[in-house]
């Protein structure tokens, strides 16, 4: 009777515990199913950059990389395994392979299926072009901290080589995100005669960021500054801390000046900018993996509410957003921003009919504007953006609408292109 009532102790204690444990289990998989889901047809769900990839079969469901992750909703355990729920927000910091108890995580930049597209390099981050160099996330390797290292070793060692003469620049550095401003102020700490050419303002990615987003980060040199002991603030602070580098180091940066072309004439290289061609003797190229996206060239498009990639439609929520584009990332932003019904979203494309849109996002799309959930303006042409509203000319007359945020998807050029055309060598990594 004792042993009994002893047996029946243990199993209500065993099942006051395990009970709520699984009803949180549940929850948490039934939340990331939801989260995976909403993220594909928002578009969201690949990477973008390095991210985890997660071996199925040696994975044990512990939740341990879960976790681990800084980033809201990136992993999840569907199904008792760990799967990758929100690859957009994943920015490789990598923790996520550290903390698997079973190493079922290795950090890949490539989908699985496709290409990664990784150019040669050697261990001084020269490619197989003499004298250029890629350096940050267009070289594999993604976060803030191996950009920096990367952009001021490289120059470092390119101060310890012969260097120009004449009117030639020593070092011209392509790109003024994180690695292209270490290069930059690498450059000026070792004297160099150097450029540093960037197609928008400086900052790169972290201006993309969402609002407030933390970023975290390790404490890294920085030339010209001494140690930036960060590891954990937000885009803003960081965009300021920038600002006040560029103001002490008086760095010199030729904002709005996109690198077009970049050829090889005798010793040197020939990189010719939208404004002027300069001759350099070598060539740092700092681009990062994101791309050029096509301008609308519209009065407004410069304030900050106005964008070219969403990378996470939950945050806005109760808003006016305008949409532009045609193709399946305008579609995919646009039900992703529509997804929770709070935001009133407007599509705005400039042909008659959508025609190159893949099935999914052509039937979401149908049921979307079904319920009233976006409304779609074809034929239509933004005219003009304001902090209040969007001007939109339409059929009718021009339309003013009221808006708090703009997202562009005009199409755009990625860099690989312009890497093979100035004749760099690429490494497919291919992920099966
Ligand atoms: C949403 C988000 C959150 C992130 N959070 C973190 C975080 O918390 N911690 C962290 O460590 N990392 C984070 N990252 C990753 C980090 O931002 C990148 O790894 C880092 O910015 C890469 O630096 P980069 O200098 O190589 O390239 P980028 O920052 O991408 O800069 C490239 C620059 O090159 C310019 N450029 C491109 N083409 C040309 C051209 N033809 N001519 C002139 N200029 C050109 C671009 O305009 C851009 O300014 C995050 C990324 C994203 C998207």
């Amino acid at each position: 009777m004792e042993s009994l009532i002893t047996m029946l102790i243990a199993l209500v204690l065993i099942t006051a515990a395990v009970v709520p444990y699984l009803r949180r289990v549940r929850g948490e998989e039934k939340r990331a199913r939801k989260h995976f889901e909403d993220a594909k047809i928002a578009g969201l769900q690949p990477a973008v950059s390095m991210h985890p990839h997660i071996n199925a079969t040696e994975c044990i469901g512990c939740g341990g990389c879960v976790d681990a992750c800084p980033e809201e909703d990136v992993l999840g355990i569907i199904d008792g395994k760990a799967v990758l729920v929100h690859g957009s927000r994943c920015v490789g910091h990598g923790l996520c392979a550290d903390a698997c108890p079973v190493g079922a995580i290795v950090m890949m930049m490539a989908a699985p299926g496709r290409s990664a597209e990784l150019p040669l390099l050697n261990e001084h981050f020269e490619t197989n072009v003499r004298n250029l160099f890629i350096v940050g996330e267009l070289g594999g390797m993604g976060l803030i901290k191996n950009a920096i290292t990367q952009g001021r070793t490289v120059v470092e060692y390119i101060a310890s080589r012969p260097l120009s003469s004449g009117g030639v620049y020593d070092v011209v550095v392509v790109g003024a995100g994180p690695a292209g401003l270490a290069a930059g102020l690498s450059a000026k700490a070792s004297k160099l005669k150097y450029l540093l050419l960037e197609q928008g303002d400086a900052g790169g990615t972290i201006l993309q960021y969402p609002r407030r987003k933390i970023v975290m980060t390790s404490p890294v040199e920085l030339p010209l500054w001494g140690k930036l002991k960060l590891t954990e603030t937000s885009k803003e602070s960081l965009l300021e801390l920038w600002q006040q580098v560029l103001t002490k180091t008086q760095l010199r940066v030729n904002t709005n000046e996109k690198v077009m072309d970049i050829r090889v004439e005798g010793d040197n290289f020939v990189v010719t900018t939208l404004l002027r061609e300069y001759a350099s003797r070598h060539v740092v190229l700092a681009l990062g993996r994101r791309g050029t996206p096509r301008k609308l060239g519209v009065p407004g498009e410069e304030l900050g509410k106005v964008t070219y990639r969403l990378i996470d439609a939950e945050t806005y929520r109760d808003c006016d957003v305008l949409v532009v584009g045609g193709g399946d990332s305008a579609v995919e932003a646009a039900v992703g921003l529509a997804l929770h019904g709070t935001n009133r979203v407007t599509l705005s494309y400039r042909k008659s009919e959508f025609t190159r849109l893949k099935d999914r996002n052509a039937r979401n799309l149908q049921e979307f504007r079904r319920r009233n959930a976006i409304n779609v303006l074809l034929n239509s042409n933004v005219k003009g953006i304001t902090e209040r509203d969007v001007r939109i000319e339409t059929a009718e007359g021009i339309r003013a609408l009221p808006n708090d945020y703009v997202f562009i998807f005009a199409g755009g050029e990625m860099p690989f292109e312009f890497l093979k055309k100035t004749g760099i060598k690429f490494q497919d990594q291919v992920v099966a």
